[in-house]
């Protein structure tokens, strides 16, 4: 009695040693970063603790007298001395949050993990410390002392992690979730497997382009069958030694089947699976050691003791057709870029622990977002998020959420730039003569901002509403072309002589017609073929990215049907922008004088008679250009 009574006062000790480590006294109360922001300009916390393991910061008050705060849910609560604040910040570092204006105090420390685990050592003393260290050296003797004890990940290697994502923190992807439900289901009760003797597959393959939720969706498989992840990533092999990436393949199996039922995530799987080519001397020995380890394993081991392994790759085109092979990644699960209502989801994930307006309309939103991938509408929350600290508010409202899009798309502004009147004249006629042709040309989605403030590397922009669609017709694709040609041919008409500002339209206009030609068959002269096929790039890039199909006359047909396709576009776009001079001075002075336009503005600007004389005369170097420049 007394004796298990001692050892839960140790225990009760210990705790409290443990927890005033963590969080001090107290429950935590969370609150807004915006809430952080104001509290740290007023000096209360004596204390800031920041875990970027998992986006948290930590904040304990200083106060004579109890401050009246608001928590994250918008009530009003009061702190006193030692409580203990928690503020969500993301992937924000310190840098990040001293910029948002975080007033840091002295005490300050930047992974609560490791502050946690000095702390507990200066409690414990020094007998502790040695302990730990007995600890840490058997467990690397248990580990086999060999290589795969070798580089960062080693540790990680052997010690799987137990995900806590589920299923339910993917969005937009239901198709795949659907072909993963099995696994699941499997992983979970091989028994009932068994038992009809129903083979399930050893290696799925997750393809998809960047961003759209490979790696998530492995973990999130993890924590819905609530087994083991041991994961390793191709590019951690890469610049090792020669033999070290087998090893830990080698060790990275043996561990797993020892934990089964559980997953092994091959991350990056074209880093070390890309097609043995065989062309570049010397330089992937280890690569190929490594390959044919993953080969080795993933054929001597039976499902049924209750591994599956998981791959992921945006590049299934380079992979190593061994892989592909029966028995290994022969079951291929695809995740592609969200619809609409997939991306209305994941942004309503991404939205979750951050308060929005009432009136904001993630539909309205999504509607812009026409080929984000989940991690760019991740970005586009977390950034909205940030501009609404840094506007002082306490909620994240559409202006936020629209400015964000643009944020993620090109970068941020850059209003600071000092940009020549004339250039700013150029890229005003050159975004209004997108906008002018998209607006008389059918097909074309309706323009839904113009802008010419300069971002990332951007001069400026024209963006559409973009619908999603499964098909795009021939006389989309001309009206497609016509609009990206319009920006030189306003330059055109309107200096005499173009920038280098329409390059990036040209180039992506000639990919559309040559795509047309050799891909879509949408070329009379050349007829209902495709020409050119796309093979594997050499290791690193070297090597031909395509092999000619065809012939060198029809190599120069495909030139010159190319080039009818451009000239054609860029006659419609001229063509539409004489005919409408006026309209196209009446936009690119408005667009000069408030650099954005959109909404109901944008549709005046388009509709309102124009009465006046033309609104800017590039002629006449006393134009509005002077004034709205500083
Ligand atoms: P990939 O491995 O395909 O490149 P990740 O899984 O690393 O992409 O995605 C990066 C981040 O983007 C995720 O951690 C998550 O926050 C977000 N994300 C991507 N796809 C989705 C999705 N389908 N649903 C919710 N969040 C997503
Ligand atoms: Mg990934
Ligand atoms: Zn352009």
């Amino acid at each position: 009695m007394t004796f298990s009574k001692r050892i839960a006062g140790v225990l009760a000790i210990l705790g409290a040693i443990v927890l005033s480590g963590c969080v001090g006294s107290g429950n935590a109360i969370s609150i807004s970063l915006g809430e952080a922001i104001n509290l740290s300009q007023s000096n209360s916390f004596s204390k800031v603790a920041i875990d970027t393991g998992s986006g948290t910061m930590s904040m304990t008050v200083e106060a004579q007298t109890p401050i009246p705060i608001t928590d994250s849910n918008g009530t009003a609560a009061t702190a006193s001395n030692g409580s203990v604040l928690t503020a969500n910040i993301d992937s924000l570092n310190m840098a990040d949050l001293k910029s948002l204006g975080f007033v840091f105090p002295v005490n300050t420390s930047t992974n609560a993990a490791a502050s946690n685990l000095t702390s507990l050592l200066i409690y414990l003393g020094i007998p502790a410390l040695f302990i730990l260290m007995f600890i840490f050296f058997a467990r690397r003797q248990a580990a086999g002392g060999d290589v795969a004890g070798f580089g960062r990940s080693g540790a990680k290697l052997l010690s799987p992690d137990r995900p806590k994502v589920t299923f339910a923190d993917v969005a937009g992807v239901e198709e795949a979730k659907q072909d993963l439900q099995e696994v699941v289901e499997f992983l979970k009760d091989r028994a009932k497997f068994q038992a009809i003797g129903a083979t399930i597959p050893k290696g799925v393959l997750l393809v998809g382009p960047p961003g759209t939720g490979k790696t998530l969706l492995a973990r999130a498989l993890a924590g819905e069958a609530g087994v083991p992840f041991f994961s390793i990533s191709g590019s951690e092999f890469v610049e090792l030694f020669v033999g070290v990436g087998a090893a830990r393949v080698r060790s990275l199996f043996s561990e797993a089947k020892k934990m089964a039922p559980c997953i092994i995530f091959i991350d990056e799987l074209d880093a070390v699976g890309r097609q043995r080519a065989g062309n570049i001397p010397g330089s992937h020995e280890e690569r190929e050691q490594t390959l044919n380890q993953i080969l080795v394993e993933m054929d001597g081991f039976d499902p049924n003791i209750g591994v599956i392994v998981l791959a992921a790759t945006n590049r299934v085109d380079v992979l190593d057709q061994a892989l592909l092979r029966p028995g290994r990644f022969d079951r291929r699960v695809t995740l592609d870029r969200p619809d609409t209502n997939g991306r209305i989801a994941i942004l309503k994930i991404h939205s979750k622990g951050k308060a929005l307006a009432k009136d904001v309309d993630l539909e309205l939103i999504v509607k812009q977002t026409h080929g984000f991938s989940g991690a760019d509408l991740a970005e586009l929350m977390n950034e909205a998020a940030i501009l609404a600290v840094r506007r002082n508010k306490k909620i994240i409202g559409m202006e936020e959420l629209a400015d964000s899009i643009d944020r993620v798309l090109a970068g941020p502004e850059r209003k600071s730039l000092a940009i020549r009147p004339r250039d700013k004249e150029l890229t005003a006629y050159h975004e209004a003569g997108h906008a002018l042709v998209a607006r008389n040309l059918p097909n074309i989605d309706p323009v839904l901002k113009i802008s010419i403030v300069a971002r990332g590397s951007m001069g400026g922009y024209t963006r559409f509403l973009e619908e999603d669609r499964y098909f795009i017709t021939e006389s989309q694709f001309r009206s497609t072309l016509a609009t990206f040609m319009a920006g030189h041919a306003a330059e055109q008409m309107i200096f005499n002589e173009v920038s280098t500002g329409p390059h990036g339209d040209i180039k992506q206009a000639t990919d559309i017609a040559r795509k047309m030609i050799t891909e879509y068959s949408m070329s009379d002269k050349l007829g209902f073929r495709t020409y050119g096929q796309t093979t594997v790039q050499g290791y690193l890039g070297i090597g031909p990215p395509e092999t000619k199909d065809y012939s060198e006359d029809t190599a120069r047909q495909i030139d010159d049907e190319v080039r009818v396709i451009l000239e054609n576009a860029h006659d419609t776009a001229r063509k539409i922008l004489s005919e409408n001079r006026p309209r196209l001075d009446h936009l690119a002075g408005i667009l000069l004088t408030k650099e954005t336009l959109e909404g109901p503005e944008l549709e005046k600007a388009f509709t309102e008679p124009i009465t006046e004389k033309p609104a800017a005369n590039p002629a006449d170097s006393t134009g509005p250009t002077g004034q709205s420049q500083s």
